[in-house]
């Protein structure tokens, strides 16, 4: 077998990262921009900041797009052209990975032989991108999922589709291929192994972060003027893309749960709902505000679109109470950025959503989606709310995106020392030995 050029060994000078799906132009909380691209992006400048240069290729979706984008110093976003630039949805892109391989592959072609020193990938679809770029370029791939579509599809919604076989299978592949697999949380790294077969060794958990100067504590009084909401309110807030598996009509059912136990509170309860429809959800704000109209609650509820960050966080700083009632959460950056902000946060027990919240200490965790827990865990919350808030915090203040970089560099690092060591053959496809079909011949 041919053996490969050995990768570069230590802290990377450039980085390939590739988020094929989404943008981390695009404003979050809508479509498919949500936690992955705010990882991107401030992970990217992180590194930046270690002098590493990050290339980020994303694919083209409007022909307004300049080819090469300057997101922040050291940072270049490159627009791909692969398919349509409109109009084609997440599960139609499998047949635009090969154009996408291309486009990479030719543009680090331009460059001196060993342009990259490793590859970062988000998400399967670029999994697949970076499988071959690895194998190519002769550096170590990264992997980080994000989302993994068994334990999703484990946790459906009612009224949410299960994710496709294609997608486990190129899930299967990728962790597989990857040199080293990036988890938000020690569970999604044991889902990893488990589900997925992945090898522990190279199985990695790298929390996210939060950016604390950004989701600070603020003066609630003057939060609530900036985005309209009355000084005496009881605020309760959702903040994320409008889907089954975020459940905000959860947080709707407490609501009216809330208010049917104590009337009196109608004059005061403010829910708040930030953020935009996303995949299988589509038909979701329709729903939400029938399900609005149907509780009776139309005249405490409010609903905004995606907020830019810093507008985000005087919401984060208005509200009472944060509540993330998902079917499940690969992390949860909402919960963080919301204590971060001094609010304490209501959330379901799934996922990495009990590693965002300590429960009884930065919020309270609920078992199930039954909305009577939600109500009752939101009471317990207004009852201590000067204490969980510090709890909120302190909790938000363990986690940085310097430290997610930090563990990054390492990745990259041991990764590249690792391959280095190892003289690296060209693996074996993973397809089994060719069988004459009947009455075919097989060449050899
Ligand atoms: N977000 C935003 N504006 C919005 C709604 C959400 O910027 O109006 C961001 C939010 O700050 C968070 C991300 O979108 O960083 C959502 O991440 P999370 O992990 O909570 O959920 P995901 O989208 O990954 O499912």
């Amino acid at each position: 077998m041919p053996a490969r050029r050995s990768p570069r060994s230590g802290t990377p000078r450039r980085v390939a990262t590739l988020s094929v799906h989404t943008s981390p132009l695009d404003q979050p909380g809508a479509g498919d921009a949500g936690g992955m691209n705010v990882y991107i992006v401030e992970a990217s400048r992180r590194l930046a900041a270690r002098g590493i240069e990050v290339d980020i290729f994303t694919r083209a979706t409007s022909s307004d797009l300049p080819p090469v984008v300057e997101m922040s110093p050291g940072v270049t976003v490159r627009h791909v052209s692969a398919g349509p630039f409109e109009g084609l949805g997440k599960e139609e892109l499998p047949a635009q990975l090969c154009a996408f391989t291309a486009a990479v592959l030719r543009e680090e072609a331009q460059h001196e032989p060993g342009y990259y020193d490793v590859v970062h990938s988000h998400y399967w679809l670029s999994g697949q991108v970076g499988w071959l770029a690895r194998d190519r370029w002769s550096v170590p791939l990264i992997h980080t999922a994000h989302t993994l579509a068994k334990v999703k599809n484990e946790a459906l919604a009612v009224g949410d589709r299960p994710e496709p076989r294609a997608r486990v299978i190129g899930e299967e592949q990728v962790v597989a291929e990857a040199d080293r697999l990036i988890a938000n949380t020690d569970e999604e790294a044991r889902q990893l192994v488990r589900l997925y077969g992945a090898d522990p060794a190279r199985t990695l958990v790298v929390p996210p972060g939060v950016d604390l100067d950004r989701f600070s504590p603020g003066d609630r009084a003057a939060a609530r003027r900036a985005i309209g909401a009355p000084a005496d309110a009881l605020v309760l807030l959702f903040v994320g893309r409008i889907q089954p598996l975020k459940a905000p009509d959860v947080l709707l059912h407490a609501a009216a749960h809330l208010l049917d136990d104590d009337p009196g509170l109608r004059s005061r309860l403010r829910v708040h709902v930030v953020g935009a429809p996303s995949g299988s959800g589509l038909e979701a704000p329709e729903q939400l505000h029938k399900l609005v109209a149907a509780l009776g609650i139309a005249d405490v509820v409010t609903f905004f679109p995606p907020q830019p960050p810093d507008r985000l966080a005087e919401h984060y700083r208005a509200a009472d109470v944060t509540v993330v009632p998902s079917h499940n959460e690969s992390f949860g950056l909402v919960a963080l950025e919301a204590q971060a902000c001094g609010t304490p946060v209501v959330a379901a027990a799934v996922g990495g959503l009990r590693t965002a919240v300590r429960d009884g200490v930065s919020g309270v965790l609920v078992d199930g989606h039954d909305p009577r827990d939600y109500a009752t865990a939101v009471r317990s919350v207004l009852s201590r709310p000067e204490l969980l808030s510090a709890g909120a915090r302190r909790h938000a203040g363990l986690f940085s995106w310097d430290r997610t970089a930090d563990a990054l560099v390492a990745a990259y690092g041991s990764a590249a020392e690792e391959m280095a060591r190892t003289p690296q053959p060209v693996r074996p496809l993973a397809f089994g030995p060719l069988r004459a079909l009947p009455g075919v011949q097989v060449a050899r």
